[in-house]
């Protein structure tokens, strides 16, 4: 069928959120890993294409998501969303807004909006400023992200130096009327405007959906990506068929952990007390191939169950690997460790902790679409997938989703 809806992702624990999030709406959603090869043929309503753009240079992003959107385009996308984190994770040099501003300029469109609240997270927006749970962005541990510590947690100030459009906010107030007044509220000029939109609930982001879905751009968290969905579902520009049910493949359990999230730290120390695990550091990878052959040789020898192999670590451990390595290469290393084992592993089920390890890891096992299995956590699906050694279920987590026992949960939604 036609393609109405086409998402573009910048990590892919955040395509598997959105799709997740998607199919709350019972509308079928095809999950791609990168920029397919072949033309559209098989396209469904909701096409979501997976990239590794969120800290790659600001070109080669712009390049990604402007080839994923000619595929869009192709399959026959009437509405695009540029998905990125509800953390909002970019550097002054980008990624978000140089890509929506590439986006904006291909769709030839002048107006945008960025919503990257998920309030079922509790990733809130208020007077343009982001909040996780009760913490400012800039004082919430993502000020420690080893690739983008977030130092400021103002939308339009983050923004300002990653695009040339001026920002505007639609405060709460406004929001709170519902969605005629924030219809009324989106600038009438045809300069490039970027609109940030306060989100403290769901309701909220209803609202925002309904107010905006005639935009051919929108961009935010995967909340927002859920919403608008649904609203097509609504209006019928989308269909609202119940996805089939894929069967999860049986066998080992792995998980990769290279998240340093306090989340998934909180998630490695809750499972190291219930399975065998093996920790990787980037110094010693650094030194040589005996790391890495290490943790291999650990891997085969452990008897049948879940196991964790992991990279997570605190701030200050981090920031010595990274003064002695770069973050650039320490991060490099951990992420190609990882990739690796999955692919020396027997493992059949493999939880991935990282946004970026997530991206490195599906790329080595050489994945290019994922079916949709059960939400593990809000933003976290199971999905399965084919290799070339066979059928895999695969879940992508971004840092920090789920709960302490985040890992074991997921097994459990397999046995169940
Ligand atoms: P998150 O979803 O929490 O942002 P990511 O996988 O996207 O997680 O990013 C974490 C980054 O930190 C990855 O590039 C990973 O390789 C890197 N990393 C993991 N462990 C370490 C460590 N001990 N020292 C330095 N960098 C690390």
């Amino acid at each position: 069928m036609t393609t109405y809806f086409g998402a573009i992702a910048d990590d892919f624990t955040g395509a598997t959120d959105l799709a997740s999030m998607i199919a709350r709406s019972g509308t079928p959603v095809s999950l791609r890993l990168g920029v397919p090869d072949c033309p559209p043929q098989d396209s469904t309503g909701v096409e979501v294409i997976a990239l590794k753009c969120r800290s790659t240079p600001v070109a080669e992003a712009v390049c990604e998501t402007t080839a994923a959107l000619d595929w869009l385009r192709g399959a026959g996308a009437r509405r695009t969303f540029w998905k990125y984190c509800s953390t909002f994770d970019s550097t002054a040099q980008g990624n978000i807004g140089p890509v929506a501003e590439a986006l904006m300029a291909a769709l030839q469109t002048h107006l945008t909006i960025h919503v990257p609240a998920f309030p079922e997270n509790g990733r809130s927006v208020y007077m343009g400023n982001l909040f996780v749970d009760q913490q400012p962005l800039a004082e919430s541990p993502m000020k420690d992200h080893p690739l983008n510590p977030m130092r400021d947690s103002n939308l339009l100030r983050l923004l300002a130096p990653q695009t040339t459009g001026p920002g505007h906010l639609i405060p709460w107030p406004v929001v709170a009327q519902g969605m005629d007044a924030i219809r009324a509220a989106l600038p009438q000029n045809d300069r490039l405007t970027h609109i940030v939109i306060d989100t403290v609930a769901d309701a909220d982001l209803q609202a925002i959906a309904q107010a905006t879905a005639h935009l051919p751009l929108t961009c935010g968290g995967s909340a927002l990506g859920g919403a608008l969905a649904a609203v097509f579902v609504k209006s019928g520009s989308l269909p609202a068929t119940a996805t089939t049910k894929a069967t999860a493949p049986k066998g080992d359990q792995l998980v990769l952990s290279g998240s340093c999230s306090a989340m998934t730290r909180a998630q490695v120390a809750h499972f190291t007390a219930l399975a065998p695990s093996h920790k990787l550091d980037p110094l010693t990878l650094a030194a040589g191939p005996a790391a890495l052959q290490l943790a291999q040789s650990w891997l085969a020898t452990q008897p049948p169950g879940p196991k964790l192999i992991y990279a997570s670590a605190d701030p200050e451990e981090v920031a010595k690997a990274q003064r002695q390595l770069g973050a650039e290469r320490a991060g490099q290393l951990v992420e190609q460790a990882l990739a690796s084992l999955a692919q020396t592993a027997k493992a059949t089920q493999i939880v991935v902790a990282g946004g970026e390890t997530s991206g490195a890891v599906v790329k080595a096992l050489g994945i290019s679409r994922l079916t949709l299995g059960p939400e593990i956590a809000p933003g976290v699906p199971w999905c399965f997938a084919d290799t070339s050694n066979g059928p895999i279920a695969l879940a992508l987590k971004s840092g920090n989703f789920g709960d302490d026992d985040f890992f074991s949960a997921a097994f459990a939604h397999l046995t169940a």
